[in-house]
């Protein structure tokens, strides 16, 4: 039975990336080979363990009621060692000595697809595991316009393969051990905390609308173009996001797609892509309403029509008050400092607290950097973090 950190040292090697940093891109051939290392792990230590048609990589000791550890290992493209990866090893290693005749059953699991790096959607397992995939996502492509629906079938058999279903009403609580993938704790100078609520990541399109114009010949105050309306909309989205942050906002204008796109035409139309992340419904309302006063705005002052439309939203989420209550007694029975915080990435967790008690504790990320090679936690870190895991969830023994 390899110890946790043997286990880190075998996966870091699977995807590993000769530019630095780990690659096991959502059903690529090393996110399998990653998923059958997991699933050879869980054999190991005992459990009864399959690989459910969507890739999610599922084992169980007894049976309900149920205590589940999770997270994911795959990667973002050059991605670290740590984001994901330790929340689901440490699930093998607390199974490892998990008595058998304790009063609740575990079940350990590697949500698939949990990065959207490929197709553009995050928490593809878990979601599929809670019912909670829409049909269309199958039909979602990524970049080479393989369907998620084809890359499932060739990497786990699906739908011949059937998803998991997770007994959500059998399950007491779920805690994730997962990497911070900021900065606060580095700079706290604590190394661990438990996560109380996940921000609400959402995708908004904005599409601003001009008139084509010869460079030449159209006067610079005759002009509707489109591509300066934009740049205001980037600098507004900066400058609201720096006077929400402090409450529990960010925004990111992440792409910027000018048409036609050619030397002698003014451009007339430009599509933004969004990400907004808020704490709070009432601070998502809040923004929504000043960007669409900018849209105003600009229709006025510079004749351009503006239009905004929602590309995914999830609400924020507040993690289990009792599972957070439970992993602040066990810091403070450790002798640890106690720090609490809102994860502003979205992670599997979000969507398991939908439908039951959900905690997250997060490893202090001594570089401040994540989905980079340069992600880095310290072993003592992440093993106060087993401790933290194992210790809050004894009770359940
Ligand atoms: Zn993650």
């Amino acid at each position: 039975m390899p110890s946790f950190w043997e286990m880190w040292e075998t996966l870091s090697t699977i995807g590993c990336d000769v530019d630095g940093g780990t690659t096991r891109l959502a059903f690529s051939e090393a996110d399998v080979k990653g998923r059958q290392y997991i699933l050879h792990c869980m054999e190991q230590v005992g459990l009864a363990s399959f690989i459910d048609g969507i890739g999610n990589v599922v084992g169980r000791f007894g049976g309900p009621p149920y205590v589940v550890i999770g997270s994911h290992t795959d990667t973002v493209p050059q991605g670290g060692n740590y984001d994901g990866i330790i929340g689901v090893l440490a699930g093998i290693h607390i199974a490892a000595t998990w008595p058998r005749s304790a009063r609740h059953g575990l079940i350990v699991v590697d949500w698939s697809s949990e990065e959207s790096s490929r197709f553009g959607i995050s928490t593809i397992g878990s979601r599929a595991s809670l019912g909670e995939l829409p049909s269309d996502t199958w039909l979602a492509h990524d970049s080479t316009a393989t369907t998620l629906q084809a890359a499932a079938h060739a990497a786990f058999g699906y739908p011949d393969v059937a998803i998991w279903s997770v007994p959500t009403a059998d399950v007491k609580a779920s805690v994730e051990l997962h990497i911070e993938q900021g900065r606060e704790l580095a700079d706290a100078k604590y190394p661990v905390a438990s996560v109380l609520g996940i921000a609400a990541p959402q995708r908004w399109s904005v599409a601003l609308s001009g008139k084509p114009d010869h460079t030449g010949s159209a006067a610079m105050g005759n002009r509707q173009d489109a591509l300066c309306g934009a740049a205001e909309v980037v600098l507004m989205v900066e400058q609201t996001s720096r006077q929400m942050e402090v409450s529990g906002l960010r925004s990111t204008v992440s792409r910027v797609v000018t048409h036609p796109g050619v030397s002698n035409i003014v451009p007339h139309q430009v599509d933004l892509l969004i990400d907004v992340r808020a704490q709070s419904e009432s601070l998502l309302r809040g923004y929504e309403t000043a960007l669409d006063e900018k849209l105003i705005q600009l229709h006025r002052e510079r004749g351009l029509t503006g239009s905004r439309q929602i590309i995914s939203a999830e609400g924020p989420s507040e993690l289990s008050r009792d599972v957070v209550e439970l992993i602040r007694q066990t810091i403070h029975s450790l002798g640890l400092p106690y720090r609490s915080m809102t994860s502003w990435p979205s992670h599997d967790s979000l969507v398991l607290s939908r439908h039951l008690p959900a905690g997250m504790i997060f490893v202090r990320n001594v570089s401040g950097v994540s989905h980079s090679p340069k992600e880095f936690c310290t072993r003592d870190d992440v093993d106060m973090g087993l401790q933290v895991l194992n210790t809050a969830l004894r009770p359940f023994h």
